[in-house]
């Protein structure tokens, strides 16, 4: 079913982000009643969704921020408030002491990063714990997205932490899921507790991390409750997750203009304001198709584009679509589920202009919450 649009798309300004007020608070309100019941804390990454405009409104439902690192940690902290966490692969000396008084829960990749900064983090009295690896695989198709593959720099395994004194640690974080339902927590979860339950009498808190599409239509929420608060009461340890994609999970869209309509051997090419490599990277990334509403696939419509961007890199093309009627130059097209991971990874390659950031209040009216120009552009070069 087609997302209804309530706002005039032929009236918002192109490329923008537009991200809905109601979509959010619908994403909210499931993860609040997993607050709930379960009596786990859950946090926002903002990794994949840092659009601090509503992070009043993401803070009436959620515990806090986690970071990935100094400047999200700020803006975290100062935006959203509430309790503020961070991992980072490895800290800079300097970016850990400016960290120190901001962040609530520090998390560690590694012992040698814990042991080089434990003196100065314990005279801070804030909560530390380390990242570890349960070495369990659940995901497919996504490598670049699996940190337990072998070789990955992201945790420490089971057989370094053994033996090992621990003293400082109030908790274990793993982070391996992305974009999984509940079955994978539990195979994962089993992992952990085989390789790591023998610290957690001395740890007061779990992080399960991020990856968890608990927003999803099909998403097993009433037995992730479940796996909570059987770990919380097996353990006597709070619980914290972090997801990134669950609070914002199709609040938001990208719209585009089209510019031209060319030929070439066959295929009709549509050339948009908006640009795969600049405004939706992870579309060559990770890759994958984005739906546009009213669209099909190549040829189940009757008109069949293939959709690039304005800029000169041959392979920014977003895909092919069709449509029920022919594509004129100004038609505006919807690219759904745009909130996550694009906003935040936009860039100005070929001078492109960034897309303006859009928000839609309660009773489906837009408001422009940010415009970028060629100071943006400039501004990051010299
Ligand atoms: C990316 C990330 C998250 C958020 O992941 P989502 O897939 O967006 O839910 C949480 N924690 C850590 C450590 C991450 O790297």
């Amino acid at each position: 079913m087609e997302p209804m649009i309530k706002w005039d798309a032929y009236s918002v300004p192109t490329p923008s982000f537009v991200v809905e007020e109601k979509l959010l608070r619908k994403n909210l309100e499931i993860l609040k009643r997993v607050r709930k019941e379960s009596g786990a804390k859950i946090l926002l990454a903002q990794k994949a969704f840092s659009m601090f405009h509503f992070y009043p409104l993401i803070s009436e439902y959620l515990d806090g921020t986690t970071a990935s690192g100094i400047y999200e940690a700020r803006l975290g902290k100062e935006q959203f408030g509430k309790e503020t966490h961070v991992f980072s692969p490895a800290y800079r000396q300097e970016e850990l002491l400016e960290l120190l008084p901001i962040c609530d829960h520090i998390l560690f990749n590694s012992l040698s990063q814990w042991k080089r900064y434990k003196e100065v983090a314990l005279a801070s009295g804030k909560s530390f714990g380390l990242r570890v690896n349960p070495e369990c695989s659940t995901q497919e198709g996504h490598a670049i997205y699996d940190p337990c593959a072998p070789g990955s720099r992201l945790g420490i395994l089971a057989e370094d932490l053994a033996g090992e004194e621990l003293t400082g640690i109030d908790g274990l974080h793993f982070h391996t899921l992305c974009e999984q339902n509940v079955d994978d927590l539990i195979t994962t979860l089993q992992a952990f507790e085989e390789k790591f339950a023998q610290y957690l009498p001395k740890m007061k808190w779990v992080n399960f991390g991020g990856g968890h599409h608990i927003t999803r239509a099909d998403y097993k929420v009433d037995t992730l409750i479940e796996v909570i608060k059987t770990f919380k009461n097996k353990y006597q340890v709070e619980v914290y997750l972090e997801p990134g994609e669950a609070i914002a999970l199709n609040a938001g869209y990208l719209v585009a203009s089209v510019l031209d309509i060319t030929q070439n051997h066959g295929v009709t090419n549509a050339i948009l304001d908006t640009s795969a490599t600049c405004h939706m990277p992870d579309v060559l990334e990770m890759p994958y198709r984005p739906h546009i509403i009213n669209s099909g696939k190549p040829g189940e419509k009757a008109y069949t584009y293939q959709l690039g961007g304005p800029t000169c890199l041959a392979g920014d093309i977003i895909g092919s679509y069709s449509f029920d009627h022919e594509l004129q130059i100004g038609d505006r097209l919807i690219f759904c589920d745009m909130a996550i991971y694009s906003m935040v990874k936009t860039n100005t390659f070929n001078g492109m202009p960034l897309a303006s950031i859009l928000a839609v209040d309660a009773h489906n009216h837009w408001q422009v919450v940010r415009q970028f120009g060629y100071e943006d552009f400039k501004m990051r070069l010299s």
